[in-house]
């Protein structure tokens, strides 16, 4: 049985430096059984969470979005997209030919917006939005339908309506856990006499395979591996158990809420910087998939990492920096760049080190470790990303015998060095060769989740015209 461990070593580095690193590696090595455990893991959660409400087991929350998209949808329409970097105002316009465009305003969500006055934050960029793109309610109405995709679990009590179930990524907003997060929106608006109506609510993960679908008729699910990490897919109403809506008949989209796995078990391979990530979040014990999968946290993982080997005085010297001392200063985005430096002395990697985190001048054995080191965490992320997904399709084994896509949207998989590729070659073991070299097609959908909101918007607003 394969327990190899891809040798990360620096040839020219002490002994003590290259033991130092083999078990690291072998500490952040995710095995190919491993991942069978984990496919089974998953698979045990995804069944509970979908007969009932377990706090031990994955959400599998119904979505109440209940159509697959034709791609003739037409029409334009209001969306927000409050994910957990950005909020996204958008004016989606849909084609009704499989194509869309829009016109988008970014407003990056202030720490004290996501710490304390979230709501009134994103009604002032509503605010902005409508007041710079000159919009206002059409003739004869008071308010402009707004579809709302909300990147936070929320236990949805209709198509627009759902109490927010915790805050993750670093959000904090108090007196906000339990309530319905469209009615703290909707107030807002109104103290800030912002006249839009917001008609649907839904993750993004719904957003994006919503998108998807649009373009790509065979789209079973949306995944996204950004900020955070999860997934939404459809599935048979009769394998929902804890549906008790009236329809029993035809799919749902069920948003998993896959960051929450483990969080109960212990199943995945937890090193002491994943614990002591964890231990120092804002979320202790939860999410805790997501912690070793999502871009905002591999880079304090690497940091972690690459700390424990500064004490041990086996790099830099032994010295660190006051930034690189600082949590979450070690961004995923410098590990991307570290990652992708191939030149012979690494001076991509030195300027990360030196000039943005201020770390003294390094040897090529410093750098050469560092991107070892980043090597073997994104590449951790990356498995256990295809660990997930391959899950979620081998649970609707039916789906692999013709093609299915997968829309995909989130900085990980934008930018993250050889991300698709590398999800594509370890779904091979998984998922077989045969499927996903013939049949499975992994797509891009790009601002997803605005355009998502805006085609669940507008099948609600038709249906209420009918
Ligand atoms: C949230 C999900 C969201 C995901 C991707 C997670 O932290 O719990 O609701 O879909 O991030 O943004
Ligand atoms: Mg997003």
């Amino acid at each position: 049985i394969q327990t190899f461990i891809k040798p990360y070593l620096v040839p020219e580095g002490s002994e003590e430096l290259n033991r130092s690193l083999q078990a690291m590696a072998a500490s952040f090595a995710v095995t190919d059984d491993k991942i069978s455990e984990i496919i089974k893991g998953l698979h045990k959660s995804m069944k509970t969470g979908l007969d009932h409400d377990d706090p031990d087991a994955l959400p599998m929350i119904p979505t109440y979005v209940n159509g697959r998209p034709t791609g003739k949808e037409t029409g334009t329409f209001l969306a927000l997209d409050l994910g957990g970097t950005n909020l996204r105002v958008c004016q989606v316009t849909l084609k009704g030919d499989t194509t869309y465009s829009l016109v988008q305003q970014k407003f990056t969500i202030t720490q004290e917006a996501k710490e304390s006055r979230l709501w009134d934050f994103i009604a002032e960029c509503v605010g902005v939005f409508l007041e710079e793109h000159d919009l206002r309610p059409a003739p004869g109405k008071r308010t402009i339908p707004c579809g709302y995709t909300f990147s936070f679990p929320i236990y949805q009590t209709g198509i627009a309506s759902g109490n927010l179930s915790m805050w993750n990524k670093s959000f904090t907003v108090p007196n906000s856990v339990g309530r319905d997060v469209v009615n703290l929106t909707q107030s807002a608006f109104q103290r800030h006499h912002v006249p839009v109506e917001v008609v649907a609510v839904l993750n993004d993960t719904v957003g994006t395979l919503m998108t998807s679908g649009y373009s790509h008729p065979d789209t079973q699910m949306g995944i996204i591996f950004g900020t955070g990490t999860n997934a939404a897919y459809w599935e048979n109403l009769e394998n929902i158990g804890k549906w008790t809506g009236p329809d029993r008949k035809g799919e749902m989209v069920v948003n998993l809420e896959w960051g929450a796995f483990d969080n109960a078990t212990e199943v995945l391979p937890y090193t002491a910087h994943d614990n002591k990530l964890n231990r120092k979040s804002s979320n202790h014990g939860l999410q805790v998939f997501e912690k070793m999968i999502s871009g905002l946290f591999l880079g304090e993982v690497a940091r972690n990492a690459i700390l424990s080997l500064v004490d041990q005085r086996l790099i830099f010297a032994g010295r660190s920096s006051e930034i690189l001392n600082k949590s979450y200063t070690f961004d995923t985005a410098y590990m991307s760049e570290i990652v992708a430096d191939a030149s012979p002395d690494l001076a991509n990697v030195k300027v990360v080190l030196e000039g943005t985190l201020d770390i003294p001048p390094t040897t090529l054995i410093d750098r050469k470790v560092v991107q070892h080191v980043c090597n073997m965490i994104g590449t951790r992320g990356v498995r256990l990303s295809a660990a997930a997904m391959s899950a979620v399709l081998l649970a609707r084994p039916e789906l692999l015998t013709s093609t299915v896509s997968v829309g995909i949207d989130g900085s990980m998989y934008q930018f993250y060095p050889n991300f698709e590729r590398n999800l594509y070659s370890v779904s091979r073991v998984f998922l077989g060769e045969d499927f996903v070299d013939n049949r499975l097609k992994l797509h891009l959908a790009k601002d997803g989740s605005g355009v998502g909101a805006a085609i669940v918007a507008m099948t609600v607003d038709r249906d209420r015209n009918r």
